[in-house]
């Protein structure tokens, strides 16, 4: 008798979302528990935000904007180093501040540049005191700010960068925002100080490629998981989409903040003096960013993005405010009813994180799902190998 060779393939997860915190589980799951994959995605790409490819002019840009990676957790970089070599990297940030290019984070240098000035680091420390304002408690991004550097510089780096950000004033935002910008008293130019600082040498699709390129996984494109999840058989759903999309907004939509990216390709080797410049004061665009800087791409033309923030299209920035925390914990209780779904990432968990802290929770996640014992019970103690790609 002819067998039907169509026979449905039983899932053993579904995973909404190809970004980080889906590949991330993805891999983990396919290779480690030998458990068969379906990951898919809305869009037509995997990578979610940190999805990179190459413009009309043949330059490497990051199509949702600048992703650059840096991390102190070891684990976590050697963890996404088995599907990318790295390109070392150390990102540098000017502001343009009454008329000149000042690093940001502000530090020694941007003091001295900005008020003519030669301090040293200890003299700098009491600039920096006698502008602070005491604060009793840091509620706020502004309480945050004005309390380390008080309100002139306040006003000059922070004030209208956050309002063009957020279309809320620094008063009305969480104190973490804007502490995610230290303040120095050296010369350390650098954005992040994180021991780990690099970039995916040929990109982070490349990367995605290499860590979703398991014969358990397969990829559904295109696709918003609510138009298959009745039809496609699985046994578990890990979620890394929005939570409020997930239950329908039956508790009204929590606030995400969006932006605008438009890209430039300029007919000359370099564009501006660093990485990413802001625009605290002027125009609608909070950022200009040129990728070969963060890629090191050699080629003889130069691709730019502008960010301009806005409220409505994808959601790229959970709004960090007691009252969206409130919302998103209602969201939250939710879950826990659910037998079987799993929620991880910036969008399901409604937090403001960066890359590695993605990839950190999701990897937290496979460990509670697949104890390192019982995946040892479970596969005979037969971990893949690892694998080292370019
Ligand atoms: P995402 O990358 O958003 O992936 C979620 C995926 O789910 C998306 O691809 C989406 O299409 C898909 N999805 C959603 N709903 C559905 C649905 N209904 N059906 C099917 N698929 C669905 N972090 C850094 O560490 N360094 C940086 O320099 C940095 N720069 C950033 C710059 C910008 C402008 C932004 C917005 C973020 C930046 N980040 C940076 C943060 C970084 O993008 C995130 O931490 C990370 O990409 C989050 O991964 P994720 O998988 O949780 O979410
Ligand atoms: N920020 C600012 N001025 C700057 C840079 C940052 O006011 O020049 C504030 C702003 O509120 C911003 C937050 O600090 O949203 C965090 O900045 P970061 O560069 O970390 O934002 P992201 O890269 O996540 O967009």
């Amino acid at each position: 008798m002819c067998q039907d060779k169509r026979r449905t393939i039983m899932f053993d997860f579904l995973i909404v979302g190809a970004g980080f915190a889906g590949a991330v589980l993805a891999e983990r799951l396919a290779s480690v528990a030998g458990k068969k994959i379906l990951i898919m995605d809305k869009r037509n790409h995997i990578g979610g935000n940190t999805y990179d490819h190459y413009d009309e002019a043949g330059v490497l840009v990051h199509k949702y904007g600048p992703h650059i990676f840096h991390t102190n957790c070891l684990e976590i970089f050697e963890y996404l180093g088995q599907f990318t070599k790295w390109r070392p990297y150390e990102h540098r940030v000017l502001a343009s501040v009454d008329g000149m290019l000042v690093p940001i984070p502000i530090n020694l240098n941007t003091i001295n540049t900005l008020y003519g000035l030669n301090l040293s680091s200890t003299e700098v420390d009491e600039f920096f005191k006698t502008k602070a304002e005491k604060k009793e408690r840091i509620i706020t991004s502004e309480d945050s700010v004005v309390s380390k550097v008080g309100r002139e510089l306040y006003e000059k780096f922070f004030k209208h960068y956050t309002k063009k950000q957020w279309a809320l004033d620094p008063s009305e935002l969480d104190a973490a925002v804007a502490a995610r910008i230290p303040t120095r008293n050296n010369k350390d130019n650098r954005y992040f100080t994180d021991m780990y600082q690099a970039m995916p040498l040929r990109g982070y699709t490349r990367m995605f490629e290499n860590m979703l390129s398991h014969p358990n996984i397969s990829i559904l494109l295109n696709t918003d998981y609510k138009d298959i999840v009745d039809k496609i058989p699985f046994r578990e759903m890990i979620y890394t989409g929005p939570i409020d999309y997930y239950f329908d907004y039956c508790f009204g939509k929590l606030p995400y903040r969006s932006i605008e990216f438009k890209f430039d390709t300029i007919e000359a080797e370099v564009f501006q003096p660093t990485g990413t410049v802001n625009y605290p004061n002027e125009h609608a665009y909070t950022r200009v960013t040129e990728f070969k800087y963060l890629t090191g791409q050699k080629h003889p033309k130069t691709s730019i993005v502008y960010e301009y923030p806005k409220a409505e299209g994808d959601p790229y920035y959970p709004v960090p405010r007691p009252e969206n925390a409130e919302l998103y914990k209602k969201y939250q209780r939710l879950t826990m009813g659910l037998a079987n779904v799993y929620f991880t990432g910036r969008l399901a968990t409604y937090k403001y994180y960066n890359m590695d802290q993605v990839v950190g929770q999701s990897l937290a996640l496979f460990k509670k799902l697949y104890p390192p014992n019982e995946i040892k019970k479970h596969v005979n103690g037969q971990k893949l190998p690892a694998k080292q790609h370019a």
